[in-house]
C-alpha cells in the first residue's frame, strides 16, 4: 500500500501566540529521548512490509531547532527509509533563525528534496505581533542557505490577515517571498483558536481581528498576485509554480493513506483513524515500553468515509473528479450530495459540469462553510 509518512517533531524554540498545533519549548534533557522514541517507531513502520513509504513529510514544532546530532539521527532513520522506498519527495519544515549551514547540510545528506520555510509575513512588527522568534532578513538568510545547499524545491509559508496589517503590507510580503525565488507558497488567513494567547488577547480587546472583507480582499489580492507571477493556485492556501505542487499535501487531499509518527500526529490507513498521544512524555514512555503510542482510533463508516474524501477534495481548486471519487469510495458524488451541490450551485459558492465539482473564488473564501455540508454523520449510515 502506497503512503505518506508524518513525523510530528513537537519542540520550538518559544510557542507563538496564535498556535494550536502540539509544540512546545524543550530543555536539553528532552530532544535526546523524543528523537530515540521517533527512531524506534519508524522503525516499526519501516518493517511494516505492506507500507510503501511514497512521500515524507517532517513537521512539527520546529524539526530545524533540534540539536545537530538529534536530527542527524532522525535523517539517518528517515534517509534510509527514503532510500529504500524511492520516495518521490522528502520535505522538511525550517523556521528562519533556526536554519544553519551545517543543519541544512543534514538535511540534504540524507535525501531532503524540498524545504519549506515558517517566513509568515516580512513586515517586523506583523512578525512580533504573531510572536515569532525571526526577523525579516533572518528569512532572506534561510532561503540562501537553502539555494547554496541546492535542495530540488523550497516554500514559504505566509499569513494574512495578521492585526495591522494592510494591503500594501500584504503586497510588501508576496513581493519579498516571490523574489526570493521559491517555486511553491501557501498562504493561510489568521485564524484564532480558542486556547490560544492571541485568542486571549483578542477577547480582552488588545488586538483587533481584521474584519471578513479585508480578510477576502487580501486574499484575492493574493490569488491575482501570484497568477501573474506564474504561480497557480492549486488548492485554497497552496500556489505552485508548474512541477512544483507538495505531493505529500496532494496525496492527504485525495485522502489517501497517510502514517503518522510522533507525538500527537495521526494516521489514516484502509478507513481507520489513529492519533498518537499528544504528550510528548508519554509517548516516550509508551514507546519505551513498547506499548502502542495511539491513544485515539476511529474506524470509518463507508459513507463518512465518501463524505471527508468529498470535503478534502474539494480544498483542490480541480475539486471533485466524479470517476476518481466513484473509484475511491463506490459513490457516485450526485447520489450523495445532490442537494446540497444544487444548493451551494444556485448561491454561487460551487460550479460543477458533469465530471467535476469545486468551490467558485467565491466558495474558497467561505470553505469551511460549504465543505462542513459534505461530512456524513456516521447516524446517516446506511439510511
Ligand atoms: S513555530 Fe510553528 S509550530 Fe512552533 S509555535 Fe510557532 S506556529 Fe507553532
Amino acid at each position: 500500500m502506497r503512503a505518506g509518512l508524518y513525523v510530528h517533531v513537537p519542540f520550538c524554540p518559544r510557542k507563538c501566540g496564535y498556535c494550536d498545533f502540539y509544540s512546545l519549548v524543550p530543555d536539553s534533557s528532552m530532544t535526546g529521548p523524543l528523537v530515540d522514541a521517533l527512531v524506534a517507531e519508524l522503525n516499526q513502520v519501516a518493517d511494516a512490509a505492506a507500507i510503501h513509504v511514497e512521500t515524507i513529510f517532517v513537521g512539527g514544532g520546529t524539526p530545524t531547532s533540534l540539536p545537530c546530532e538529534d536530527l542527524m539521527r532522525l535523517m539517518r532513520t528517515l534517509g534510509d527509509i527514503a532510500g529504500r522506498d524511492r520516495v518521490v519527495e522528502f520535505t522538511v519544515e525550517a523556521n528562519p533563525g533556526t536554519l544553519d549551514i551545517q543543519r541544512a547540510e543534514i538535511l540534504r545528506s540524507h535525501g531532503v528534496t524540498r524545504v519549506s520555510i515558517g517566513a509568515q509575513s516580512f513586515d517586523a512588527d506583523e512578525l512580533e505581533r504573531l510572536d515569532r522568534i525571526h526577523r525579516p532578513d533572518q528569512i532572506a538568510l534561510s532561503a540562501e542557505i537553502v539555494r547554496q545547499t541546492g535542495f530540488e524545491h523550497f516554500s514559504l509559508d505566509l499569513i494574512f490577515g495578521i492585526p495591522g496589517q494592510t494591503p500594501v503590507s500584504w503586497q510588501r510580503s508576496l513581493e519579498s517571498a516571490i523574489g526570493l525565488g521559491p517555486d511553491h507558497l501557501a498562504c493561510y488567513g489568521l485564524t484564532y483558536e480558542p486556547g490560544t494567547p492571541l485568542y486571549e488577547r483578542l477577547r480582552r480587546g488588545e488586538v483587533t481581528a481584521a474584519d471578513e472583507d479585508l480578510e477576502a480582499s487580501l486574499y484575492e489580492q493574493g490569488i491575482a498576485y501570484l497568477a501573474r507571477v506564474g504561480f497557480e493556485q492549486y488548492e485554497i492556501s497552496n500556489f505552485a509554480r508548474p512541477g512544483a505542487r507538495c505531493l505529500h499535501n496532494l496525496l492527504y487531499w485525495q485522502n489517501q493513506p497517510t502514517v503518522g509518527v510522533g507525538p500527537s500526529a495521526v494516521s489514516y490507513v484502509a478507513g481507520t483513524r489513529r492519533r498518537n498521544v499528544p504528550d510528548w512524555a508519554e509517548y516516550v514512555r509508551r514507546v519505551r515500553a513498547e506499548l502502542s503510542p495511539v491513544s485515539e482510533s476511529e474506524t470509518l463508516g463507508e459513507r463518512a468515509r465518501a463524505g471527508e474524501t468529498a470535503m478534502l477534495m474539494l480544498r483542490l481548486v480541480e475539486g471533485i473528479d466524479r470517476g476518481r471519487f466513484r473509484t475511491a469510495t463506490g459513490f457516485d458524488p450526485h447520489e450523495l450530495f445532490g442537494g446540497v451541490i444544487e444548493q451551494h450551485v444556485a448561491t454561487g459558492l460551487l460550479e460543477k459540469d458533469g465530471e467535476r465539482i469545486a468551490l467558485t473564488t467565491r466558495g474558497r473564501l467561505v470553505a469551511d462553510r460549504v465543505m462542513a455540508d459534505f461530512l456524513l454523520p456516521e447516524s446517516k449510515e446506511g439510511g
